[in-house]
């Protein structure tokens, strides 16, 4: 529905809008079972001291023609069409294997998984988070699920309670693009947050801008204030790094720190940060 769309498809070759979402749609559960997702792993450090802290999880798309697809390529149909949902799953399962990898390799860095509201909308989701953690061994505090503020508007009462479930288990709850739309920081009121993520747009604006620098650290305070750390996204510059270091913000995570890679291309050696 074109009022509420926040992508539209223009075709050039005859194939309607509609046509085309169930192309990707059908395409997208082969992919699922033809094991065609693939995770890169993004960096977040703590500051001042730039210790990897955990790795987000980013979902991209081996598509064997079209090669490698972002997620803004193929996420508004997996929501669109609930297929969101199994896609979630095969990523929490993937990203607590994957940790595994690198607990192996002697990196104890927890995992950040990004879930969609249509999760959180199933009231077995805490279920299937128990049964990873167990069936991985993965220690619950090694787990933050990043959920996005505006998401947070589905049917209200189950995703309270799924997230109170995900709470209890121990697993971070993780506050994402915070600022960038509405705030339902209400739906989370009661859970403890360990994490609120800056978004990027007024983390690179801090270099030059007096608005951006006074509502990110007002972000900070606030995040201080629920007992949660403030962690600012999309750092790209050394300047942004010490400006946050300076205003008290607790991570970082931004192309400057580094890209989202596959988990063995992750370098803990490369993330001196000159001058900070
Ligand atoms: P996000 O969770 O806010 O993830 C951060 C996005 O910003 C990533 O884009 C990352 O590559 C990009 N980024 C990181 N550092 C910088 C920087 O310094 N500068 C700039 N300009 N960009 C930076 P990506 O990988 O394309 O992901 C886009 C969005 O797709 C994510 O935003 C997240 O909302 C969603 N997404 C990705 N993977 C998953 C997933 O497995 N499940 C769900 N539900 N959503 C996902
Ligand atoms: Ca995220
Ligand atoms: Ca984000
Ligand atoms: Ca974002």
């Amino acid at each position: 529905k074109r009022g509420t769309a926040d992508i539209v498809v223009y075709s050039g070759d005859g194939i309607s809008h509609s046509q085309q979402w169930l192309v990707v749609q059908a395409e997208l559960r082969h992919a699922l079972e033809r094991d065609e997702l693939v995770l890169h792993y993004q960096p977040k450090v703590g500051l001042p001291d730039g210790e990897v802290t955990a790795l987000e999880a980013l979902v991209r798309w081996q598509h064997p023609e079209r090669g490698l697809l972002p997620p803004g390529d193929f996420l508004p149909a997996a929501e669109h069409s609930g297929l969101i949902v199994p896609l979630t799953e095969w990523v929490l399962r993937r990203a607590l294997t994957d940790r595994l990898g690198w607990t192996a390799a002697g990196q104890s860095w927890a995992v950040s998984v990004n879930v969609s509201v249509r999760n959180l909308e199933v009231a077995g989701f805490p279920d299937l988070v128990a049964e990873l953690l167990a069936g991985t061994g993965t220690p619950a505090d090694r787990l933050v699920l990043e959920v996005t503020e505006t998401a947070l508007a589905g049917d209200v009462d189950t995703v309270e309670r799924v997230l109170a479930r995900v709470a209890a288990l121990g697993v971070g709850l993780s506050v994402d693009d915070f600022g960038a739309g509405f705030t339902s920081l209400s739906h989370l009121r009661g859970q403890p947050v360990a994490e609120i993520k800056i978004d990027r747009k007024f983390v690179a604006d801090v270099a030059h801008d007096p608005q951006s620098r006074a509502i990110v650290r007002s972000v900070i305070e606030l995040a201080h204030a629920l007992g949660s750390r403030a962690t600012a996204e999309g750092v790209e510059t050394a300047e942004v790094y010490r400006w946050l270091i300076e205003a008290g913000c607790d991570e970082a995570q931004g192309y400057l720190i580094g890209r989202p890679v596959p988990w063995p291309q992750v370098d803990p050696a490369m993330f001196a940060v000159p001058g900070a």
